[in-house]
């Protein structure tokens, strides 16, 4: 992974560039440090930076714990990367939605949803998407960038703040325990961002999320799928939605690029799949497109007997999208043909309702503080 530097805003201090220690990898620390000879620290300055959530350098020294000539260097030339909150708008259900703005401005969306003992954080990884999904909102805003390795290990750490885990003791539970990458944006498309992020997320003396606690969802980017399995080993999520070529193709355009044959061929040779790690795919019913007792049946044949789990994903509407969500009774009877199948199948309950937080309705585009107020 490259450095990534950054001028603070507001420009350079004292014209220098600030390297993001949020950005680095363990290794990328110890050499950042060894230049000034304080490798040493880097156990240190990690856990403060990961366990701690520590921010600003002055909390570092004052029990004279770090050498005051490193003090100065990490001043004068770093910073830790957080994304600027643009607002947080909270549901009755204690989903938590926030549009942040990065160091150039631009935003993205990450949402947090608490569950009984789970809290998940679904991060983005890009801004926007070059694919387009037809039902998706994301799929309408053109990619403007990628988001850095610290950009999305900065989402976390920005969570963690706002939620209280920083502060947490020994004995208290933290409450963000899982990581979804289904924000904005095709994470494969990022990889190596994502892949970075995913091992400075997972390091053990620092956030410590296990890798089963991490799944990366894709719209069947199939090279990248193989690749993850072997140097990652997350969760892997599958946006299907289709069982069909002709169907997925209309409503994905990228299934012309790589077909349902080829991206199941992927995902049955995905290392580690057994019963209790499944691959999940989620399957959004569009009324009257891909919810008739057919298309599960397909879906059913589609899957056979591969370590899967099935995400029935109500389709949250937005303005001027193409299709409506299917009634209730068509969600039901269309799980019980999965089920009887043997499928695990369950319905997504829609969090955040009220606040738009639902997957596939993040979008930045055009988005102003007046305008979200609003929502
Ligand atoms: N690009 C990746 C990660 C985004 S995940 C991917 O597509 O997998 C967001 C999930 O929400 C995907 O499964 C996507 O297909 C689904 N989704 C998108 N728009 C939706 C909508 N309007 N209603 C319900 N689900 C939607
Ligand atoms: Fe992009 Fe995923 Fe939306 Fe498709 S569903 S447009 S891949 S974010």
């Amino acid at each position: 992974m490259g450095v990534r530097l950054y001028f603070p805003k507001g420009g350079s201090h004292l014209g220098r560039r600030m390297i993001d220690l949020a950005a680095l990898s363990r290794s990328q620390l110890r050499d950042w440090l060894a230049e000034s000879e304080h490798a040493a620290q880097a156990d240190r300055l990690w856990t403060w930076l990961f366990r701690r959530g520590g921010r600003d350098f002055a909390d570092l020294g004052g029990h004279g714990r770090v050498p005051v000539s490193l003090l100065r260097r990490l001043e004068t030339e770093a910073r830790v990367g957080r994304p600027d909150v643009v607002w947080e708008h909270r549901s009755g259900d204690g989903t938590i939605k926030w549009l942040l703005a990065m160091e150039d401005g631009q935003r993205v969306e990450t949402v947090f949803i608490p569950d009984g003992r789970r809290g998940t954080l679904c991060v983005s990884s890009q801004i926007g998407c070059t694919l387009t999904c037809r039902f998706c909102h994301t799929g309408t805003q053109s990619l403007a960038r990628n988001l850095t390795a610290g950009e999305i290990v900065g989402q976390v750490l920005f969570a963690r703040d706002r939620i209280g885990d920083h502060e947490l003791t020994a004995e208290t539970p933290r409450r963000l325990t899982n990581v979804v990458f289904m924000g904005m944006g095709e994470p494969f498309y990022n990889y190596d961002a994502v892949a970075d992020a995913v091992r400075v997320l997972s390091d053990r003396d620092g956030l410590a999320l296990s890798r089963r606690r991490i799944t990366v969802s894709t719209s069947g980017v199939v090279p990248e799928i193989e690749r993850c399995g072997r140097e990652l080993g997350v969760n892997l999520g599958i946006s299907l939605h289709a069982a069909r070529d002709e169907l997925r193709e209309r409503i994905m355009p990228l299934n012309r690029r790589y077909p349902l044959a080829e991206l199941m061929r992927a995902c049955r040779a995905y290392p580690g799949l057994s019963n209790n790690r499944r691959i999940l795919f989620a399957y959004t019913l569009l009324d009257g497109v891909n919810d008739s007792d057919d298309d599960a049946r397909d879906l059913v044949a589609l899957l056979g007997r591969m370590p899967a789990k099935v995400n029935l994903i109500p389709f949250n509407p937005w303005p001027g999208a193409p299709y409506e969500p299917s009634p209730r009774e068509r969600v039901r009877a269309f799980q019980e043909i999965l089920l009887a199948a043997g499928l695990a199948a369950t319905v997504r309950e829609t969090r955040g309702d009220d606040i738009a937080a639902a997957c596939g309705q993040l979008t930045t585009a055009g988005q102003t503080e007046e305008f979200s107020e609003a929502w």
